[in-house]
């Protein structure tokens, strides 16, 4: 796809001043609405990525964005030196959605998962009466919780890691879904096990059945905290609120993001209940801009519309037509399908072409995704779209192909 004169303005700008940590496909986008997006000169393309999930009510939803026009010219930002009139009905109402008693707002996911590992270790030394400075936390192969420094110290990606030492230590890999690994890795100077329920950078890797109740399991046995990434799994995407639901288990601490700001604005947050989030008190963590009324205006309309449970419903739905279109293009180019709700990676045959060669093809055929690990696309389309966004989805795969 060569871009436009108009859109080359804007790569141009972009290459010339933006630092070099991304490599976007080509396409400019100025506008969006629902599931569908707009480019610079005027080409409409169905978001098939959606934001990474932070999108799961698509572009401009009105009740999100009504509840932001209201919010933004009453007030935006108190600082937590003050108190709002927002930030409590979104944590009760955020409490009462995850079964939780706390919740501690942030604002990106990497800030929701340093907070939780902040949390963690204070329970391992507080409640559970391990040293200060001792206990490991056990993490998974494979994993994506974020950019910084203590985040990527414990990632197994080169990519995301590498020339970033020294690293912080107080960490144990062990891979995904492996419960035998992780029995043998835990011992009683073991804080928490932090973990995605479906690791979405990873490609929407899907653990063996079983996995998360054993994990469950083993953290109440070993008086370890479990620990549920559901930034991008949460919310809706896999056709129930968590992903930690469809095996019924309930982890000690949910960390949230991307979706919880409606694709508005960075809204973050751990949930828990007394007996781990005490171990928080006045000055021993914050964000300016954490939990501040704007967001949380928005964040609590997000949670109202996850309790009515319509959008996962409508992920369970539109999710079963979109595997089993794409189930039907294994054997045609296509390796394997994992999928849970509306959210599904595919593998495709690197022989035939590259990841990115797809997404571009793809794009000709109006339709955006992205890449991950070079040859797997990751679907995660807005849950507002449409059967037949759904089924043009497969048809521009299917195309991409085999022309
Ligand atoms: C995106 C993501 C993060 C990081 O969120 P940011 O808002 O980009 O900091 C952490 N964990 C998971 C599972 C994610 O998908």
């Amino acid at each position: 796809m060569i871009p436009s004169a108009h859109a080359s303005e804007f790569i141009d700008l972009e290459t010339r001043h933006a630092a070099n940590n991304y490599s976007p496909l080509d396409i400019v986008i100025r506008k969006g609405e629902g599931a569908w997006v707009e480019d610079v000169d005027g080409r409409r393309y169905l978001d098939a990525l959606a934001g990474y999930s932070a999108l799961n009510f698509g572009h401009g939803h009105p009740r999100l964005i009504a509840a932001a026009e209201r919010q933004l010219r009453n007030l935006t930002l108190t600082s937590r030196a003050f108190r709002s009139d927002q930030l409590g009905p979104f944590v009760r109402d955020l409490a009462a959605l995850t079964g939780k008693e706390f919740i501690l707002p942030m604002n990106s996911g990497a800030e929701a998962v340093e907070t939780s590992i902040k949390v963690a270790r204070r329970w391992g030394h507080r409640v559970k009466g391990l040293p200060e400075d001792w206990g490991t936390i056990i993490v998974m192969g494979g994993n994506f919780h974020g950019r910084t420094t203590t985040i990527v110290s414990f990632s197994t990606d080169k990519v995301a890691r590498d020339g970033y030492g020294p690293y912080t230590p107080g960490f144990l890999v062990i891979p995904y879904g492996d419960i035998d690994a992780l029995r043998a890795a835990m011992t009683d100077e073991t804080i928490a096990v932090l973990l995605e329920p479906i690791q979405g950078e990873g490609g929407v890797v899907i653990p063996p059945e079983g996995f998360l109740r054993d994990v469950r399991a083993l953290c109440t046995e070993r008086t370890a905290l479990m620990i549920a990434d559901e930034i991008q799994s949460g919310l809706a995407r896999t056709g129930r609120t968590f992903a930690c639901d469809h095996e019924d288990v309930v982890p000690d601490i949910y960390v949230m993001g991307k979706a919880l700001g409606g694709g508005i604005i960075p809204l973050s947050a751990i949930a828990a209940n007394s007996d781990i989030m005490s171990v928080i008190t006045p000055g021993s963590h914050g964000s300016t801009f954490g939990g501040n009324p704007f967001a949380t205006a928005i964040g609590r309309e997000v949670v109202a519309m996850l309790a009515t449970g319509e959008f996962q419903e409508r992920a369970t739905r539109l999710g079963a037509i979109l595997t089993s279109e794409l189930r039907s293009l294994v054997g045609h180019g296509v390796l394997e399908v994992r999928s849970r709700g509306l959210w599904a990676g595919v593998d495709i045959d690197p022989a035939m072409m590259s990841g990115k060669e797809l997404c571009y093809r793809m794009a000709d055929r109006g339709v955006l995704a992205k890449d991950t690990h070079g040859s797997t696309i990751r679907l995660a389309p807005p849950i507002v779209a449409s059967e037949d966004d759904i089924a043009l989805i497969a048809s521009s795969i299917r195309e991409s192909l085999t022309a």
